[in-house]
């Protein structure tokens, strides 16, 4: 494996027709396809992207989806573009931090930075004129202008434009947003969507402070003896073999308002939130109706793994 091939590319962007002596970074990502590295073919070779840099990526190793020791194969920088930064070649991701507010506002105008100043407790109510249970997702709200520690000099801030935000509205263009700068509440550093993200299977400790996990649904049920849609439902997620069990528990119906079904079992849900002690597992309970949502099948390739 090559120093630069870090498994934090977790796709490429793939145009032909996209030109990057004219053409910016943002038509890249409107007119790309997302591919992974195992749906790589060698007739894309010198038109697939990094989504960090734009420059151009090669799968490694190129001709087989396998490394020799059985290593799955992953895209790597061409050795010719080493003198342009990418924060994606490294390992160990970093904070970005901005050199003026202007710099930072333009970056939020241009949809790259997301400054997050709380996920919705509730679903917010329905214009009175609808009448009608609406179905159209929720949006993002706009937040409070913040003060956002996000610059270069230390000891400053900056004051920016913040949104009220939902795990489900994160969800649903995973891909969009999956190298997009976050600023998640409580949090001073803007990092990439797909740094933010623990598994719940690498956690063994209860925290005191929230933060953005992902786990795969193990199993599901809905705790009461004779089920109502009010019972907490026990879902059940794939955890660390230090631990005995790690359960989201959440009322039924707001569980199956996102899709957490008894059906659920093999999918993948995002939520927000500290983790607790219970009994002799792990927990995330109190979940708020924008603090969690399921993951769209087609996006769970995109999550973050273990180092397998
Ligand atoms: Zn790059």
């Amino acid at each position: 494996m090559s120093e630069d091939s870090t498994n934090r590319i977790k796709y490429a962007l793939y145009s032909e027709s996209w030109d990057a002596q004219i053409e910016s970074p943002s038509e890249l990502r409107r007119l790309a396809r997302r591919v992974l590295a195992n749906e790589y073919v060698d007739a894309m070779h010198g038109a697939i992207y990094c989504p960090g840099c734009f420059t151009a990526l090669t799968r490694t190793p190129r001709e087989k989806p396998f490394f020799a020791n059985g290593r799955r194969a992953c895209f790597a920088h061409l050795p010719t573009n080493r003198s342009i930064p990418c924060d994606l070649r490294s390992t160990r991701p970093e904070g970005k931090l901005f050199l003026t507010e202007e710099e930072a506002a333009r970056a939020i105008a241009n949809d790259e930075l997301v400054v997050v100043s709380s996920f919705l407790s509730s679903r917010p109510e329905a214009p009175e004129s609808s009448g009608v249970y609406d179905q159209t997702p929720v949006e993002d709200l706009t937040g409070p202008v913040s003060e956002v520690p996000i610059a270069r000099h230390r000891d400053r801030t900056f004051r920016l434009p913040t949104r009220v935000s939902t795990i489900a509205s994160l969800c649903r263009r995973f891909d969009e947003n999956l190298y997009r700068y976050y600023v998640l509440p409580g949090s001073s550093e803007a990092v990439r969507l797909v740094d933010a993200l623990t598994n719940v299977a690498d956690v063994t400790e209860p925290t005191s402070a929230p933060s953005l996990y992902f786990g795969e649904i193990v199993a599901t049920f809905n705790a009461g003896k004779s089920p109502k849609p009010t019972n907490i439902r026990m879902t059940q997620l794939r955890c660390n073999a230090g631990i005995a069990d790690f359960y989201l528990k959440v009322k039924d119906q707001l569980q199956a308002e996102k899709g957490i079904t008894d059906q659920a079992v093999g999918r993948y849900v995002l939520f927000w939130g500290k983790i607790s002690v219970s009994g002799i597992g792990l927990s995330a309970d109190h979940l708020g109706w924008g603090e969690f949502s399921l993951l769209p099948q087609k996006y769970e390739a995109y999550l973050p793994q273990g180092e397998t």
